[in-house]
């Protein structure tokens, strides 16, 4: 077994699910399983070991980002910072016990994304261990809480004080996610919208004196599905093709006698780089105008999840795409940290082993060898910095 492996092992047998997916009052066994505390505690000594500088950056009750730094022997000209999330949905008890099976480790997290957080950690342990720390570049470990819920960690540290005051110091963040070891520079957003209709409400043997707001919502729902959806189509980005659409949840009336005066969807439209969820509201509320259909849309999200698209010529990204063997950056449907830490003014590339595939799935797993592949290419990436 590796470094990598083992400590993924370990990671993946201290349960972090985020506290958004724990049941209202979680007591008795279940409830040391929520929380990134345990991992960011554990992170911290292992890295104490290794000789770095730890701190916790205060995020949330109990909830805390862990930051490992390794300072360059000289001044820093540059900085990289490798950030993973510790969070993970959640999973049944058997999912906290790591497996390792035919060059498979399975267990929740380790594909999204305690893999990313093995690779990188060890990559950094790596260097720190070696006879000549990098000389002018700063890298600094920033393990992430809740990523799977509303970005709380990456929110807080993108405000924090981990920007270089110097204007020609480069930076450059590496969000680690199941990419299959691609080097990401674009994905999507997610914009959660609700739509109401309101109708009139009567007997269910007289219709004809109420107004139906399911109906109206039917005619809703089969346009956006229908010629939106058909628009969105047209236009596409290079990285990421084009923008969707999915109505995914429906509710209105309360019994067949009575004609509903009121119906409500949930709808996540992905958003592509340059689009916004404000502006995404206002074209489905000007499409449905059009349409002369008589509908509310409103925002539901307290955090907008917005795309990323980071410049793939920026000197460090491009170091990057070079040093991990690939001529091109490729694209990414999910949403992640790394858009957040890129609005907070930090270029950010996402990049990890394991494919989204088998993220949040009830057998989760990852490829050790990819697992080790990772951690190879972030430590020549990183020793080539200098
Ligand atoms: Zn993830």
């Amino acid at each position: 077994m590796t470094r990598t492996e083992k400590l993924l092992a370990e990671l993946v047998a201290l349960p972090s699910v985020n506290p958004a997916f724990a049941p209202r009052d979680p007591t008795g066994s279940a409830a040391p399983r929520f929380g990134e505390k345990n991992v960011a505690d554990f992170l911290a000594s292992l890295a104490g070991r290794a000789g770095l500088d730890v701190e916790f950056q205060p995020v949330l009750p109990e909830r805390s980002n862990v930051i490992a730094r390794l300072a360059p022997r000289a001044t820093a000209r540059q900085t990289i910072v490798l950030a993973p999330h510790l969070d993970t949905v959640n999973g049944d008890d058997s999912q906290f016990v790591p497996r390792l099976k035919n060059g498979r480790l399975h267990g929740r997290g380790a594909c999204d994304t305690k893999g990313s957080v093995a690779a990188m950690f060890t990559a950094l342990c790596e260097l720190a261990a070696g006879r000549s720390r990098p000389a002018q570049t700063e890298i600094i470990f920033a393990g992430l809480v809740d990523e799977e819920n509303a970005q709380a960690g990456s929110r807080a540290f993108a405000k924090g004080r981990f920007h270089p005051r110097d204007r020609s110091h480069s930076l450059l963040a590496i969000v680690g996610e199941p990419t299959r070891l691609r080097v990401v520079t674009a994905h999507k957003g997610s914009a959660w919208l609700q739509i109401e209709t309101r109708g009139k409400a009567a007997h269910g043997a007289t219709p004809e004196f109420g107004k139906n707001a399911i109906h109206e919502m039917a005619r809703v729902v089969e346009a956006l599905q229908g010629d939106y959806a058909a628009g969105l189509r047209r236009k596409s980005h290079p990285l990421l093709g084009h923008a969707t659409v999915n109505v995914g949840a429906i509710h209105g009336g309360a019994q067949p006698n009575i004609v509903p005066d009121h119906c409500a969807i949930m709808l996540d439209r992905r958003t592509l780089p340059g689009e916004s969820d404000a502006g995404a509201r206002r074209e489905i509320a000007a499409f449905l105008r059009g349409r002369k259909l008589a509908a509310r849309v409103s925002g539901q999200k307290a955090a907008p999840a917005r795309p990323l698209e980071t410049e793939p010529g920026l000197p460090l990204v491009r170091r990057f795409l070079e040093s991990a063997g690939w001529k091109r950056p490729a694209g990414a449907h999910f949403f992640c940290d790394a858009a957040v830490l890129a609005a907070g003014k930090i270029p950010s590339v996402v990049f990890g082993p394991g494919d989204v595939a088998q993220a949040h799935t009830a057998d989760e797993w990852i490829a050790a060898e990819g697992l080790e592949r990772a951690k190879n290419l972030l430590v020549t990436f990183l020793r080539s910095l200098g």
